[in-house]
């Protein structure tokens, strides 16, 4: 998961003062000293790390804090708020003024520039714009041929003249493509190198030139730490980046990138990668990954997530069979496909508040062998078992076992849980209408 390590870290260091009355200095004084650790250890820029700490305990031994009634979360707060700063404060968006807009996307190889380009352009469609993909890739092989499935799969049109041409003419001739067709905005993927290089830096700058992007986007991996952040410097200087992607934050524990990043290059990020499928990109928002690596969850893209893959229609129509007690076996399997639609379940957990303090949810792994077990024996019922289950008597959960390849046993844990999860609901359900009744303003 995204920042686990560090965020384990982070919360260890502040749980000391959380609920505290009374904060001392010295307490201040410690717990900055293991944030300081912690922030190190996750490879955040040395000098980044020390004015980062600098900054927080001055805030934390201020008045501000220290006459506060709750001086323990008004520090946690502070931490959060220097965070979000770190980042770059504000959700930095791409400039889509121009028609077409052009967005060129620079990296090393192997950084997830193509597909983040297939990922970028699937963000896009989604707000309804009509984007042209231009395959420039010429130099690793195979990476025109990516760009052309990833084209075919988020049905979207590629421009490719092959490996043969100069990449300046396929930047040029794709965009005046994109003016003939009618396309809002262009992306052009472009040839990295497995090291920053002149010649590449060259052939940019040459395709820079000619096409006057917009936006240039670099692509760098998060997992590589301080390199992707010297990887930013190199390329900012040279090319003048108009913002930075991170990919591969779904596998990067400790953040150092994602922490560094604004503050040494002055280059906001714009996107985060946070897996290999195409709609695996997030719009960065400083705030949202200050509260996900400080524990507080991020119900903002949970939401976002939902209304993105739940069908409202849907929704609505289970809610109301929650609320009646009409839940069954076939619901339940179609919103287990509606929640696995949003991403992984560990990722999910993650973003609901306090999930990172919960005893025994640390360490919790969602099992998604478990899931498929499931999935399993519900689909070896009949459709009148699914709908009523009390008819599943003991030789239907023998043949119900034997149908999905699991046990009796655990056929009845689950018939077990479904009847618990009805009962839950029946609760919830006439708790909230008594709520609705008194009016939630008091
Ligand atoms: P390029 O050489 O920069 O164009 O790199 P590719 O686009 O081919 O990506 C290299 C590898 O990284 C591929 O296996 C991608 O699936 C993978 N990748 C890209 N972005 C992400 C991400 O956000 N998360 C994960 N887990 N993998 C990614």
């Amino acid at each position: 998961m995204a920042f686990e390590g560090l965020s384990e870290r982070l919360q260890s260091a502040l749980s000391k003062l959380r609920g505290k009355g009374k904060v001392s200095e010295s307490d201040v004084k410690a717990a900055m000293r293991e944030v300081r650790l912690a922030l190190l250890e996750a490879d955040v820029n040395f000098k980044v790390v020390k004015d980062f700490v600098a900054r927080v305990s001055e805030r934390a031994v201020g008045q501000e804090v220290m006459k506060s009634l709750t001086p323990g979360q008004q520090v946690i707060k502070v931490v959060n708020e220097e965070l979000t700063q770190l980042m770059g404060g504000q959700q930095s968006k791409l400039d889509l003024s121009s028609k077409p807009s052009v967005i060129m996307m620079v990296g090393l190889q192997g950084a997830g520039k193509t597909t983040t380009t297939g990922k970028l352009a699937h963000h896009l469609k989604k707000q309804n714009k009509h984007p042209l993909l231009v395959a420039g890739d010429v130099y690793r092989p195979a990476a025109i041929r990516q760009l052309e499935v990833l084209g075919d799969q988020i049905g979207l049109p590629v421009f490719s003249l092959g490996d043969q041409e100069n990449p300046v003419e396929i930047a040029e001739r794709g965009v005046a493509q994109a003016k003939e067709e009618g396309n809002d905005v262009v992306l052009i993927d472009t040839a990295g190198r497995l090291h920053v290089d002149e010649t590449m830096m060259d052939e940019l700058k040459a395709i820079r030139e000619k096409v006057e992007p917009d936006e240039i986007l670099l692509v760098v991996d998060a997992m590589t730490g301080q390199d992707a952040v010297n990887v930013a410097e190199s390329f900012h200087q040279e090319m003048a980046l108009t913002g930075v992607v991170l990919t591969k934050l779904d596998g990067d524990t400790r953040g150092g990138a994602a922490l560094s990043v604004k503050s040494v290059t002055d280059c906001p990020v714009k996107f985060a990668g946070m897996g290999e499928k195409v709609d695996a990109l997030e719009p960065f928002h400083p705030e949202r990954m200050a509260s996900r690596i400080l524990g507080m969850g991020d119900v903002l893209t949970l939401i976002e997530k939902a209304e993105a893959n739940v069908d409202e229609e849907k929704a609505k129509d289970l809610e109301r069979k929650m609320r009646t007690q009409q839940f069954t076996f076939d619901d339940f399997l179609e919103q287990m496909d509606q929640v696995r639609n949003m991403g992984p379940l560990d990722e999910l957990l993650g973003m609901m508040p306090g999930m990172g303090q919960m005893k025994g949810m640390k360490n919790l792994q969602v099992d998604e062998k478990q899931l498929t077990k499931v999935e399993a024996i519900i689909r070896s019922m009949t459709r009148e078992e699914k709908q009523h289950p009390e008819v599943i008597n003991a030789s239907r959960r023998k043949r119900i076992a034997a149908g999905s390849g699991t046990t009796v046993q655990d056929v009845n844990r689950l018939i077990k849980q479904f009847s618990d999860m009805k009962k839950m609901m029946k609760r919830f359900s006439s708790m909230s209408k008594g709520k609705k009744k008194k009016g939630f303003g008091g």
